[in-house]
């Protein structure tokens, strides 16, 4: 069957609170991807038109690493955050791998060997936990940024310098923090583009410390030996043309929402986690006593409002968050978080919209 592609540009998302499960493609990015498609080659090509693929590559490149800081010979392409994750996980010459209780999925699951380094209350790494920890061999350490479900942010400074005195590396998943915040300090860093206006598929390890790491798919030896595979250069073309279109003049106005919608949840019987903490301005998990996310995400669905569960679901049963656990939330409260996320082009009536029906679902509930 053809894929069509004719009612794609009148799909509606409604009221659409879920930027951290994906954000929405920039025009600029979407344009950039079609004219790199248009202009095929395999950038590894010694002929012309390959020749013109690999300029398009390394101009993606140098324009990223100016958004963002770096030398864009510390930028190699993935497929994304998780494979970012998994390169420095696996990639880093350490023999002991150390993740935080609420790492992403990507991370925590990127080794088997792990040992986990617990948070607290408010999802906080635990420093003195950390310090004891490295007593041992040199470990590979991974620490996120901002959490995806509480937009908690590490204290990744302090974390580094235990780790570096202990002759470990660092990881930092900032996957949620890219465009939002500037690049924790760390020796290697994870982004993906589809959190910040690029499409789904594309992502970048940004090697600090590039002699420490090994390919774990060596293939046809791109991306300086580290990540076999031909690069996906409209995925990259569109990812730079996300970078180059990013600002932060939403978040004042995101954080201000925050606030104000934070302040009616826990008004109406709301419980809000990570509050204790700095957390990033598009971020709220809020906990609805008594009600299961699945039944909030259906109520919510209904009235038009797309936002996600704290908790995973798994073949039709849903699990707890770990995220939560590891904060010391029972297991029945973890399972009644929803995560509301918000992006640059969020509304005050979007969140004013999400508000009241977070409250009629609460006084139905409640009076059932
Ligand atoms: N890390 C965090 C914190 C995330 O939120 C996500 C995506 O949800 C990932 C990693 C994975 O990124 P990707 O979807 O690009 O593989």
């Amino acid at each position: 069957m053809p894929i069509s592609t004719e009612s794609d540009a009148a799909v509606d998302n409604g009221v659409y609170l879920d930027w951290n499960a994906t954000a929405p493609m920039r025009p600029a990015a979407i344009e950039a991807m079609m004219a790199a498609a248009e202009r095929w080659a395999n950038p590894a090509s010694v002929h012309a038109p390959g020749r013109a693929a690999s300029g398009t590559l390394e101009t993606a490149r140098e324009t990223i690493a100016d958004v963002i800081g770096v030398d864009p010979r510390q930028i190699i392409f993935t497929g994304g955050g998780t494979e970012a994750a998994t390169l420095a996980m696996r990639g880093v010459a350490r023999d002991r791998h150390i993740v935080s209780a609420v790492e992403h999925a990507a991370v925590r699951d990127a080794v088997r060997d792990r040992e986990i380094l617990p948070v607290d209350d408010d999802g906080i790494v635990r420093l003195g936990a950390l310090e004891a920890m490295l007593t041992g061999a040199p470990a590979i350490v991974g620490v996120m940024h901002a959490n995806n479900e509480t937009g908690v942010i590490q204290p990744l400074s302090d974390a580094r310098e235990l780790i570096r005195r202990a002759g470990g590396l660092l990881f930092a998943d900032a996957v949620q923090t890219a465009g939002k915040l500037d690049l924790p300090e760390a020796d290697f860093v994870g982004i993906s583009a589809h959190k910040l206006g690029g499409p789904p598929g594309v992502g970048a390890l940004i090697a600090f410390d590039e002699q420490n790491l090994r390919a774990i798919q060596p293939g046809g030896g791109q991306e300086g030996g580290l990540r076999g595979g031909t690069q996906n250069l409209p995925g990259i073309a569109g990812f730079a043309a996300a970078a180059a279109a990013l600002d932060r003049d939403w978040m004042p106005a995101a954080r201000t929402r925050q606030r104000r919608l934070e302040e009616r949840l826990i008004a109406a019987g709301g419980a809000i986690y990570g509050a204790g903490a700095t957390r990033l301005p598009n971020t709220t998990l809020v906990g609805m006593p008594g009600v299961p996310a699945t039944t909030q995400l259906m109520a919510f669905d209904l009235d038009g409002i797309a936002v996600s569960a704290g908790a995973a679901c798994s073949s039709g049963k849903v699990e707890a968050s770990h995220v939560l656990l590891a904060m010391g939330v029972d297991e029945i409260a973890a399972g009644e978080a929803i995560r509301v996320s918000t992006g640059w082009s969020t509304t005050d009536r979007d969140v004013e919209r999400f508000a009241s029906s977070w409250e009629t679902l609460r006084r139905r509930r409640r009076a059932a």
